[in-house]
């Protein structure tokens, strides 16, 4: 069911959060915009700038290692001043009324740690940008580092333990989808009874097929996001809104 305005929706939406046990939230890019970092497919999103740099490519090719650190950089300033939207406030007060035992997200901002879940209770199917790792041996650098490393020698960086490609702590176009995350993810989707879709376009698989888990195990879903998407209409409840408007009013004191 479409709600026909956004007070209905949100009235609705209050309704099956007070008689859901567990609720989980599902979240992308859209959630973040408010906060100040673009989605990837809207209108001057990421893609329509920026064709994205696959895994295969980056371990290959110095050339696409530098390129993508450089618009790593380019970003630095938006996700250094991000805070959490009102979106990301309102889950993390479902989090600590123990409405959510946990967030399933696509981003890769950190603002669901930001605004209050442990980190332990944020799965990212796509991994962190906060930081980066050596894909060869997992070691852990930090951004400032990196970008100390790129500006002294006009280069992307490599592992100071093994050699190995050092990348942001993202999953990339190619790269296998993080099999922990993937199976908490599965589980998460399959015992909760209310499975909010929040943000999201809903086109990136395996991310996108979580709803539908969901839905096939017994939770009603719902899907907050400004345009329709292929789920819609496997949705209990679909709000066609804002974010922010939607979701503030659940923010609490
Ligand atoms: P997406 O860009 O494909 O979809 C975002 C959706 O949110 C769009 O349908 C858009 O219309 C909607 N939206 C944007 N702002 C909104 C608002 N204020 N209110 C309501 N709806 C809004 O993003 P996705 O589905 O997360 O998938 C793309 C991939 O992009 C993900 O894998 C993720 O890793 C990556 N990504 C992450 C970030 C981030 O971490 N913040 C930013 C860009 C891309």
């Amino acid at each position: 069911m479409i709600a026909s305005d956004l007070r209905s929706g949100i009235d609705r939406l209050g309704d099956m959060i007070a008689e859901a046990r567990v609720i989980l939230p599902f979240t992308g890019a859209g959630i973040s915009t408010e906060s100040g970092i673009p989605d990837f497919r809207s209108p001057g999103g990421l893609w329509t700038r920026n064709r994205p740099i696959p895994f295969d490519e980056f371990v290959a090719s110095q050339d696409a290692r530098d390129e993508s650190w450089r618009r790593r950089f380019a970003m630095e300033p938006s996700f250094a001043a991000a805070k959490p939207s009102r979106g990301h406030r309102a889950l993390a007060a479902l989090y600590k009324a123990g409405k959510a035992p946990a967030v399933v997200t696509q981003n890769i901002d950190n603002l669901h740690q930001a605004s209050g879940f442990a980190p332990e209770h944020v799965v990212e199917l796509h991994g962190n940008t906060t930081y980066a790792r050596c894909i060869g041996c997992g070691t852990r650098f930090e951004i400032p580092w990196v970008k100390q490393r790129f500006d002294e020698a006009g280069l992307a960086p490599a592992c100071t333990d093994c050699g190995g490609p050092v990348k942001s702590a993202t999953i990339s176009f190619g790269q296998s989808m993080p099999e922990d995350e993937m199976r908490r993810a599965s589980e998460l989707a399959q015992h909760c009874d209310l499975f909010l879709a929040i943000g999201s376009s809903l086109v990136v698989w395996p991310a996108a097929g979580f709803p539908a888990m969901a839905r096939n195990s017994g939770a009603k879903l719902v899907i907050i996001n400004n345009e329709p998407t292929d789920m819609d209409e496997i949705a209990d409840l679909v709000i066609h809104h804002d974010i922010g408007e939607t979701l503030g009013p659940f923010i609490g004191n």
